[in-house]
């Protein structure tokens, strides 16, 4: 696929420091692995992105209200403060512990009906708002979660001023974080504080379509009783064995003022082109009768064919033809999720936002 020059004037936000978060592996079943989520997804990208002719901005810093607006405080001061704290408590010089790993967690199991509460030992916190063991934090993590925040919100803003469309370069990804956790190589939704800042910037209702591989648990948990913002995801199935395991379902489809604005479509591992690209139309057609002014497309590359963290098979025309159905809808966000094989990133992205582009123009033609 000839890429040049196909997305000239696509604002691509980006902040170096997103290069800074370096997990240095994951504890996945009891052993450190060597992880996928690495500084050169970002580096593979941007080199696509520029050769295809965008045009890269910096994005703007925001203070800590447009996290705050979507997550509790006490999840974003730890992921502020835990690196320092672990450094401090000897962990990484005294114990050879480098990164930040969670050993013990509050289930309902342990806390048996008693309330959670922060425990003394610096080892024990992360437990309390990370729920898994291969979401690692070491030196740079705070700083690029913060810039991937920042690139997010700046796509949106763009977006109330009047353009059509941007994309976030967010690294650290973010659709598996949600009000009050951090997971799934996720620490704060990015896909999230776009969709509300676009609604606390006059937009009536808002439209999250999440594309990448796995279900965002995050996104849906963070709007998941509310009817302004709608989530729309089509992923691998959950019931199928695949991250994150305990949501994801069909049957869940929001509750409260919420109940209808949730939509999951699970998909069979090995499902290709032609099944995935009808479960995207029908996330589209939903947000068509559901209404949005602005959508936030969670993009992640990992349904893509080479991947290694998913059975999906889907090829790089088809996400193009995705992000074309997307861009008739309304003025996109495109949020970098997930996405892994080194080879075939960049071009995917590409792919996705020249669709995107050209929804864009036939819906404004
Ligand atoms: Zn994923």
């Amino acid at each position: 696929m000839s890429i040049e020059g196909s997305l000239s004037g696509l604002p691509v936000v980006w902040h170096e420091d997103c290069l800074r978060h370096e997990p240095a592996g994951e504890v996945w079943l009891g052993q450190r692995d060597a992880g996928t989520e690495v500084p050169a997804r970002a580096t593979a990208i941007l080199r696509a992105l520029t050769a295809a002719g965008a045009t890269v901005v910096p994005p703007q810093a925001h203070d800590r209200d447009a996290l705050l607006a979507v997550h509790d405080q006490g999840l974003v001061d730890h992921l502020a403060t835990i690196w320092a704290d672990w450094t401090a408590g000897g962990y990484p010089r005294e114990y050879g512990r480098d990164r930040v790993v969670p050993y013990v967690f509050p289930t309902p199991a342990l806390l048996a009906g008693m309330p959670p509460r922060l425990p003394a030992a610096t080892h024990a916190q992360p437990g309390l708002y990370c729920y898994d063991t291969m979401t690692l934090i070491g030196p740079g993590s705070w700083e690029a979660i913060r810039a991937a925040a920042d690139c997010a919100r700046t796509a949106a803003a763009l977006l109330t001023g009047g353009a059509s469309a941007a994309y976030a370069l967010c690294r650290p990804p973010g659709h598996h974080a949600g009000p009050a956790g951090y997971g799934g190589s996720c620490y704060l939704n990015n896909a999230a504080i776009a969709a509300q800042a676009l609604r606390s910037a006059g937009a009536g209702t808002v439209a999250v379509i999440d594309i990448d591989a796995h279900h965002g648990n995050g996104t849906q948990s963070v709007f998941y009783d509310r009817a302004d913002v709608f989530y729309g995801s089509v992923h691998v199935d959950p019931a199928a064995g695949w991250f994150p395991h305990y949501l994801g379902f069909g049957r869940e489809t929001g509750s409260g003022a919420g109940r209808g604005s949730t939509l999951n479509i699970p998909l069979a591992p090995g499902t290709g082109d032609d099944a995935w690209l009808t479960a995207v139309g029908q996330l589209c057609d939903h947000v068509r009768a559901h209404g949005a002014e602005a959508v936030v497309l969670s993009l992640g590359l990992d349904a893509a064919a080479a991947d290694p963290e998913s059975p999906l098979q889907v090829t790089a025309a088809a996400y193009r033809q995705a992000g074309e159905l997307v861009g008739q809808l309304a003025p996109v966000a495109a949020v970098q999720e997930g996405g892994y094989d080194l080879g075939s990133l960049g071009e995917y992205v590409v792919a996705t936002l020249t669709g995107v582009q050209a929804g864009r123009a036939r819906a404004t033609a």
